[in-house]
């Protein structure tokens, strides 16, 4: 890759992306016994699959090239003024956030909070977001985000399905007045659970016996406000659940859900700082009752105490979650939404209750005034009452209407062919509203005159006024200031280890750098500004975007269709299994509902199936790790009528490639089944083999994961699915789309505004590059199972004694003969300023590492020393040399509180925390000892404590 000619381009990104030099990897190779990364490669893939030609794809571009060409496809998007709302708001997302948060790599590349000694910063910004809904829907328990508002209020259906003590109805009722794309997404979700949405208008509803549950949108979707707190009392005499859909802006100023008898309040919190980002990615928020706090679905961040007694956080009731229950989860929700929450609680944090209240108040009396002006040109403005939305009767007019708005450069919202829908926010001012009236009057119609209207009386409801207090924990009086607002993210994000600090070796999970020339489009304008359902030509950009990024994960993946829209893996994996129920259904084939599941399979996989309607059915897994053939091949026999599907992840969540992987797919497909192949760990395979061609239907990628989008903390993530030919007429639909059903996220492209990040690396990359990466992502991988096999058990291994991307080591024996656990070691690398591998997954007792191509090779040898400092620490217990109980394993990781106290240990405070030299240069001090997930458990508080714990 060394130019011939000074003046000759040269790819230099490549050799940013991937960590080790290049004469490193003669030495890893060494390391191995083999004399190239190709042979090593030979060795790994199993011949079987493996692609016969180079990926298809232009050569690589270099960083500048690649920001250029994409910011001439950015620049077809047309960004207006949007007055569209149905969910989706202007909003100023402050300065310090943008850059302190949202731009920062300490915030945006850390991983999900499992970890809590070494997450406390974002842990805290969680709980805050918590309070913050907690707060403003007047319900005591909210959650740290889903993954939008529909899904949220599909999530709210099947949570009042459990919770409703009409056990016999299989009813739910939805109001006319919930946003379009809602009840889209409810029908999506209820059709395979057998559950039956009635739509209809909730104020002419007479006999509410026959509904488990219903879903109100307060404020409506066009703007009206209505009191249901009768409503409510005669569905909850009726034994059904209400869950309300709801706006947090709207909710500083009217009453709460919580205040007039809702069960559950949903809905996003994009409006607080996120933008609009043609969809996504934005929080949702979940909320509800005391009584029934252990069912919420996604996670849930509580209090507890360290080993010291001191207070901490963590993810509180993890025993609930899809690794656990697998089928009989809440939810499968896995990767949320946490960076986005995180700045919507920065934007509470740093506005406060009363700058909340100010910016409500604006949008409602602009909006007043502007239905006053409306009113006065002779309009008919539909609502009595309303917030920031109103609808008009625009009849015949509507399309002349929208027409001279987008002259004006303003989206109005396409209610149908008779009504107009207007919606103003925080970026809304009087101009706007002037210009608004020049678009409604009539030719030579006499505009209304803003000053003369300024006093316009409010339109809010005098019933549902708001007089509960919020947001009165310190929290969010505090950093009002930007000097305090910077120190207060400065302070948080020090408290945590992202990348921006240490490799994350995360088996299934594939850390890889997020770089920075990757993440900088995100934050243009032109993919910031536009609304999801903005009209289509406006949109050209993006939609060049969608479709050169779909085009490119159909060559990598050797697929024939790749579907954006699902916002996780999660979703990817519930889209995937509803295109093949679609499927058979098509040929006649409803009755296949039965899903082979490997005992092995991340817990998202049986959880997802279980939504689709299906039947779980285990199969086993050999002594070597391997699906077990014999057991598949009898149970696709036996249930061969039934049969709808295997899901299994390749290469396995052992890491390793398993050879059996055709003959397993052909097994599926003799008996009639269509092949899921988990594509989270396409990080081993991309330019080495594709699922689309050694057997697999339909795939979901981890964008995540593989593609470079960051974690976040614990989202955002994007899982589009890629399937083959057959199954493409089934792939995700939405009203925006050809397709007008079978929607799975709220908007057409899921969370469009981060689709650069992969679009950039993949044209980075370049088929070459793409391939040299998986390449040193096995190098890597083996590099360190063979340095680390003489200290620690490599457990599985596929041909030549080789794993795949990621390898498992095996700690049981050790906690047999020290009585030290994976616990204690994952505790003990943060002593040594590490974030622990995977625990206990897929195999209890074990760790899984996933360097990823991006450590270098200095990195690697970091993390294997420490590794293996510590098996000598363990080998100190077993001789007795440490005592058993109290060692620096058992007490890891060790504060600097502690360090500074009395010394009660019988170890040295240096074995402590500088157990390697190095450390003396860099070292992360751990904010709070081991965290007691019991107590939180038994004790769950998961908002900010109140403010008397402060006095
Ligand atoms: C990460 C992962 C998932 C879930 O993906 P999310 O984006 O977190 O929803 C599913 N399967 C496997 C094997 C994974 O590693």
């Amino acid at each position: 890759m060394t130019p011939s000619h000074p003046l000759e381009t040269r790819n230099e990104f490549i050799a940013r992306h991937v960590g080790p030099r290049e004469a490193e990897l003669g030495a890893m190779l060494e390391t191995l016994g083999y004399a190239s990364l190709e042979a090593l490669t030979d060795a790994v893939v199993p011949p079987g699959i493996r692609l016969e030609k180079p990926l298809p794809l232009d050569e690589g571009l270099g960083e500048a090239e690649a920001l250029a060409e994409l910011h001439a496809i950015a620049t077809r998007n047309r960004v207006l003024t949007s007055c569209i709302g149905q969910g989706y708001y202007g909003t100023h997302t402050p300065a310090p956030i943008l850059r302190n948060l949202l731009e920062n790599p300490a915030w945006y590349t850390a991983y999900t909070p499992y970890q809590p000694e070494i997450s406390q910063g974002r842990l805290e910004a969680l709980l805050n977001f918590q309070t913050l809904v907690s707060d403003l829907t007047g319900l005591p328990v909210a959650n740290a985000s889903l993954l939008d508002e529909a899904t949220a209020a599909a999530e709210a259906m099947t949570f009042c399905r459990r919770l409703s003590k009409n056990r016999a109805s299989n009813r739910f009722f939805a109001s006319r007045r919930c946003h379009p794309q809602t009840l889209d997404l409810l029908r999506t979700r209820a059709a395979p659970l057998g559950i039956e949405v009635v739509v209809d208008d909730e104020l002419a509803l007479n006999d509410p016996s026959t509904f488990f549950g219903a879903l109100l949108q307060y404020p409506a979707s066009h703007g009206d406000i209505h009191d249901y707190r009768e409503w409510i009392e005669r569905l909850h005499a009726a034994n059904a659940l209400v869950a309300v859909a709801t706006d947090l802006l709207a909710l500083t100023l009217l009453t709460p859900p919580g205040e007039f008898g809702a069960d559950v309040a949903i809905g996003s919190a994009q409006r607080f700082g996120v933008p609009l980002g043609f969809g996504g990615p934005h929080a949702a928020f979940f909320a509800t009752r005391e009584a029934f706090k252990r069912d919420i679905p996604g996670r849930l961040v509580g209090v507890s105490v360290d080993r010291h007694g001191q207070p901490a956080l963590r993810l509180a009731m993890q025993t609930r979650e899809q690794h656990i229950r697998r089928e009989k989860a809440t939810s499968n929700i896995c990767t949320a939404q946490v960076l986005l929450a995180n700045m919507a609680s920065m934007y509470a944090v740093y506005h406060g209750p009363q700058g909340l209240k100010v910016i409500a108040r604006r949008v409602h009396r602009l909006t007043a005034i502007l239905a006053a002006g409306l009113r006065e040109l002779g309009h008919t403005v539909e609502q009595q009452h309303f917030f920031d939305s109103l609808s008009l009767a625009s009849g015949n007019d509507t399309a002349v209407l929208l027409d001279r708005a987008r002259e004006e450069e303003i989206n109005l919202r396409e209610i149908d062919d008779q009504h107009l829908g207007i919606a103003l926010d925080e970026t809304s001012t009087p101009a706007l509203v002037q210009r608004l009236w020049a678009v409604f009057a009539h030719d030579g119609q006499r505009l209304p005159d803003f000053a003369a209207l300024a006093d316009t009386p409010d339109a809010l409801p005098a019933g549902l006024l708001r007089h509960t207090p919020f947001l009165e924990h310190p929290v969010f009086n505090r950093y009002h200031s930007e000097t305090e607002l910077m120190r207060y993210l400065r302070r948080l994000a020090d408290k945590d280890l992202a990348l921006d600090r240490a490799m994350i070796p995360l088996g299934s999970c594939t850390m890889k750098l997020n770089a920075a020339s990757e993440m900088l489009p995100i934050t243009w304008r032109e993919f910031t500004g536009l609304h999801p359902f903005a009209p289509a030509e406006q949109s050209e950009g993006y939609r060049q975007l969608t479709a050169e990024l779909e085009a490119l994960l159909c060559t990598v993946s050797g697929y024939d269709a790749v579907s954006l829209q699902p916002n996780a893996g999660s979703q990817g994996e519930y889209a995937g299994l509803l295109a093949i129920r679609a499927y058979h259904e098509s040929r006649g084939e409803p009755q296949r509902d039965l899903c082979l599941i490997p005992a092995s399979a991340h817990g998202t996989n049986p959880a997802t199936a279980s939504m689709a309607g299906m039947q779980v059915l285990v199969v086993a897994c050999d002594a070597s790790g391997n699906v077990d053939i014999d057991d598949l091949r009898a149970k696709a026999e036996a249930h061969h009528q039934r049969l709808a599907a295997l899901m299994i992840t390749y290469p396995s969540t052992h890491g390793v490639f398993e050879t059996g992987i055709r003959e397993i797919c052909e097994i599926v497909h003799q008996h009639g089944g269509q092949v899921y192949i988990d594509g989270a760990n396409l990080n081993a395979m991309v330019g080495l083999c594709a699922p689309g061609r050694f057997g697999g239907d339909v795939s979901h990628f981890n964008l995540h994961k593989t593609f470079c989008i960051p974690h976040g903390g614990g989202g955002p993530g994007v899982g589009p699915i890629g399937v083959k030919a057959h199954l493409a007429p089934f792939l995700p639909g939405h009203r925006c789309l050809e397709r007008r059903d079978g929607a799975v996220s709220a908007a057409p492209y899921g969370s469009a505004s981060i689709l650069p990040i992969s679009w950039m690396y993949l044209k980075m990359m370049g088929g070459e590059g793409l391939t040299r990466a998986s390449q040193v992502a096995i190098l890597n991988a083996n590099y360190i199972a063979r340095r680390l096999a003489p200290h620690y058990p490599v457990l599985y291994t596929g041909s030549h004694g080789l794993v795949a991307h990621e390898c498992i080591l095996d700690l049981r024996p050790l906690k047999d003969s020290s009585g030290i656990s994976v616990d204690d070691v994952a505790k003990r690398l943060i002593d040594f300023g590490f974030h622990a591998p995977t625990m206990s997954f897929p195999v209890p007792g074990t760790l899984m590492i996933e360097p990823t191509e991006s450590e270098s090779k200095a990195e690697l040898d970091r993390f294997c020393e420490a590794m293996i400092r510590i098996r000598e620490e363990i080998a100190a217990v077993e001789r007795g040399d440490l005592d058993a109980e109290d060692n620096p394993l058992k007490n890891a990781p060790h504060t600097a509180a502690e360090l500074a106290g009395d010394w009660p240990h019988p170890y040295e405070r240096r074995q402590a925390v500088y157990p390697v030299a190095q450390l003396a240069e860099h070292k992360y001090w751990p904010p709070v000892a081991r965290v007691d997930n019991v107590y939180g458990d038994r004790n769950l508080v998961c908002s900010c404590p109140p403010v008397e714990a402060y006095q």
